[in-house]
């Protein structure tokens, strides 16, 4: 069964069929680095991760490209209110937006173009905007000029007939209300951070970034383009004016949009200051992987409200799920044993059915569940489960790393209750009994020590 993914373009689930199967061009809006991201745009990574490893697992070959905005009023701003040059500003939250990721386990992208280092190639962009008349100059800004593109609205539905020609916007973002030419430079003074152009000192506007950065790197046609909710308007809106403007060629072929985190029902977000960022969730000693597991189970598309009794529920499901998969021994085999194959292989179309409908996560983990308190052997269980966190990416088979740091902590009830046998055996001077369950342990991929304080197990280093 192929993916079948809403497609906010045509606002319809429709069948994925890439281009050039199985060659897959995909391209995530980035992140504008001026502060630490908070966990409502972490949703938004994670949208944008869980499809990516949908299509790896799926047999595509992805190239996924995220830009990093490092150039933007915000960033300006802020570097200017601290003293420090953009670039100071701009590294320090890239290093930290990395980390973020490899955190929640959100598999890097294959480049990270630099909106800094494509300023010439934006240049070229919006000269040939100027030329076919799509474009134009006004007090050493460029513009779009949004009349000259009919199909401007397409994505959104914003209406276009009030439009009032020749009513412009520098700022990088702005409002429903404003349907307006938009700055694809901006003239900036002698003094602000800027370069020299064909009008004078300035610098890109943020749109133009997207259009210029995706194209260089995956053609003139995306196959998908993921973002926030937040960005269909007016970003991917001016994105496609800008793209299908310059080349006359469709600019992307699948738009998936994520919903919003939400706290107290209002959306996540720096200026309204309700948010929470990874190292907050830390703090209260929340792993990132209760987050990620939180996040999956909710679709996509629908809002959700964070709130930390949620994200509790979420980390005690995650360590049950964890502690299930690491008390089994790892297996030697590389295919399902042929037992209960059936059984098996119905998980695993469930699990696929659900996550091919649009990317169904709270149903792919109920499945999930399903098998985990199956009557499968342990191993298939383990196996099948692992199987499908390739795509859930929850680290549950890194659990290894973690055990042989906190090896007491980590061991799962079965494994404690095997030890706790065992001590009782040794007191009570049931050699036979004690010597069958150091066996059973270490069937299991445990480690088996007698010391003066008691027996000490630990996952077996491979
Ligand atoms: P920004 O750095 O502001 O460009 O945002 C990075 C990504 O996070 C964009 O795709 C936004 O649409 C997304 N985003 C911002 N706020 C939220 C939120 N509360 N919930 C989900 N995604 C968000
Ligand atoms: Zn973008």
């Amino acid at each position: 069964m192929a993916l079948q993914i809403y497609n906010s373009l045509t606002r319809k689930k429709e069948e994925f069929k890439p281009i050039n199967s199985p060659s897959v061009g995909m391209y995530t809006c980035g992140p504008t680095v001026y502060d630490f991201m908070h966990i409502g745009n972490l949703r938004t990574f994670l949208l944008s991760d869980i499809l990516y490893r949908t299509l790896v697992a799926s047999g595509y070959k992805v190239k996924l490209v995220m830009n990093i905005t490092d150039i933007e009023d915000k960033i300006i701003k802020r570097a200017k209110e601290r003293n420090i040059t953009p670039s100071e500003l701009t590294s320090k939250y890239t290093k930290a937006f990395k980390e973020n990721l490899q955190k929640l386990n959100i598999l890097p992208a294959d480049v990270n173009p630099h909106a800094t280092e494509y300023i010439s190639q934006m240049v070229e962009y919006i000269k040939a905007l100027v030329e076919k008349g799509l474009a134009y100059e006004k007090d050493g800004s460029v513009y779009f000029d949004i009349s000259k593109f009919p199909e401007y609205g397409k994505l959104s539905g914003v209406e276009t007939r009030e439009l009032k020609t020749g009513t412009r916007i520098l700022s990088d973002e702005y409002a429903k209300e404003d349907v307006q030419d938009f700055a694809l430079w901006k003239a900036v003074d002698k003094d602000e951070v800027g370069m020299m152009s064909p009008w004078g000192w300035g610098r890109p506007g943020w749109h133009i970034e997207c259009s210029v950065m995706s194209q260089e790197q995956l053609g003139e046609t995306l196959d998908i383009h993921v973002g926030g909710i937040d960005l269909m308007f007016p970003h991917h809106e001016n994105e496609i004016a800008q793209s299908e403007g310059k080349t006359g060629k469709k600019f992307v072929n699948y738009f998936v949009h994520g919903e919003f985190l939400l706290v107290d029902g209002k959306k996540m977000s720096k200026s309204l200051g309700n948010y929470y960022t990874l190292c907050d969730i830390e703090e209260k000693g929340f792993t990132p992987a209760s987050f990620r597991y939180l996040v999956l189970t909710a679709h996509y598309k629908d809002q959700m409200n964070f709130t930390w009794e949620s994200l509790k529920g979420a980390q005690t499901a995650y360590e049950r799920l964890k502690s299930l998969v690491s008390g089994v021994a790892q297996s030697d085999r590389t295919v399902l044993s042929a037992e209960k194959e059936e059984k098996i292989d119905e998980y695993r179309e469930k699990f696929w059915a659900a996550v091919n409908n649009d990317l169904n996560m709270p149903q792919a983990l109920s499945v999930v569940w399903e098998v985990a308190k199956s009557n499968i052997p342990s191993q298939d269980k383990r196996d099948l489960i692992l199987l499908f966190d390739e795509v859930l990416g929850l680290g549950l088979g890194d659990v290894r790393k973690d055990t042989d740091t906190d090896e007491d902590k980590e061991l799962s009830g079965e494994v404690k209750k095997l030890v706790e046998e065992r001590e009782e055996a040794r007191k009570n001077k049931d050699f036979k009994r004690s010597d069958e369950l150091r066996d059973k342990l270490q069937e299991m991929g445990y480690e088996v020590e007698d010391t003066p304080e008691g027996t000490r197990v630990r996952h077996a280093k491979k």
